[in-house]
């Protein structure tokens, strides 16, 4: 993969970022570039679904074990890391549960800490460093069962506001909403990624997730579990290609308050991410005998993959990584951890 470093990236030399949900799937990698680019980084997690694993060793790294729900001044106290009520450049707000097993297992936790989290770091940069930079990670989920496809971020969704998924569904948009309010009545720069499906090394094995769950069931040649008939679709963005999305869009100028969708516009059924995911773990097709269908989970979006014309204009971002390469990657990790 070629990934050029761009001259707004290395603006966060020295720059002091903090990032929750730290532990976590995506933000993890997040830091890991964030270190690589010279920027000093503060995780939080509380470990609700983020693993102590995937927390980097590195002289610029500080973690502070806390719930990203508590007001942050509560939490950013901790003389023995150096750190009291820090000024922070840039904060990246990942903290949540993402996989629908897992934010429907916890789902007063999901809405909370995009709701009461999201404006309490608001409000701790507003206080602290009004120039600071907020990146929220919000969802393709904020679409919910599309009637628009591909989804476009002027596409407002079609949510069912009280149903299983509604806890992180809602919780996304309503974080979307506060990070609005602080745009418009405090002019805080705040920069929202709408993260489509996304996978990598570091994707927790129990996280029930179609990849992760497709990888490990194809090593242990066990059948496939798929949901419904198969013909629903996503689109997966490999890790790396997100996080230099993320970084893109915190530091480039041309994205200042703005909304983006990030994420891989290449599209595939459910039946048809079976079908790759066996041949590239077995090297063999998969047969009909090792499929297994199951209900279909409520609330189930139909069809997703993100136009990213804006995030191509704004940013010049488009993810490089193919979904082959990436399962090897993936897989390869997979071997590694079982
Ligand atoms: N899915 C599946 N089998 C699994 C896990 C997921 O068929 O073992 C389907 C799920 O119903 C959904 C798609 O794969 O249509 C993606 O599910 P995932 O949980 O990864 O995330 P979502 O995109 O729904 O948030």
């Amino acid at each position: 993969m070629v990934q050029t470093t761009t001259q707004h990236q290395t603006n966060l030399n020295h720059k002091l970022v903090l990032v929750t949900g730290g532990a976590g799937f995506v933000a993890s990698h997040l830091i890991d570039k964030l270190l690589d680019l010279g920027a000093r980084v503060v995780g939080v997690d509380n470990f609700v679904t983020g693993r102590k694993q995937n927390l980097p060793q590195h002289p610029d790294f500080k973690f502070i074990e806390a719930d990203a729900i508590q007001p942050p001044e509560q939490y950013l106290v901790k003389p023995e890391l150096d750190l009291d009520q820090p000024k922070f450049d840039y904060i990246f707000h990942l903290a949540s549960p993402a996989s629908p097993p897992r934010y429907q297992e916890y789902p007063q936790v999901t809405y909370r800490v995009n709701t009461f989290g999201t404006d309490r770091l608001l409000e701790y940069l507003k206080k602290t460093n009004p120039q600071g930079k907020f990146i929220y990670a919000s969802s393709s989920e904020v679409y919910g069962d599309p009637e628009v496809h591909p989804q476009t971020e002027d596409y407002w969704g079609n949510v069912n506001p009280n149903g299983v998924r509604s806890c992180y569904d809602e919780g996304k948009r309503m974080g979307e909403t506060i990070c609005g309010v602080y745009t418009r009545e405090f002019d805080i720069d705040v920069r929202i990624a709408r993260i489509f499906n996304t996978y990598g090394p570091r994707l927790n094995p129990q996280d029930g997730r179609v990849i992760s769950n497709f990888i490990k069931q194809a090593l242990a040649h066990q059948s496939i579990s798929i949901y419904g008939d198969g013909a629903q679709t996503r689109s997966y963005c490999f890790v790396a290609d997100l996080v230099v999305g993320l970084i893109e869009l915190a530091t480039n100028p041309s994205a200042k308050g703005q909304t983006l969708n990030l994420g891989n516009p290449d599209e595939y059924t459910v039946i048809k991410t079976a079908e790759i995911i066996w041949q590239a773990v077995t090297g063999e097709s998969i047969r009909s005998n090792q499929i297994q269908y199951m209900n279909l989970p409520g609330d189930d979006p139909a069809r997703r993959q993100p136009d990213i014309s804006k995030a191509q204009e704004l940013l010049g971002w488009s993810p490089q990584v193919t979904f082959a390469d990436g399962l090897k990657r993936t897989v390869e990790f997979f071997r590694k951890n079982e």
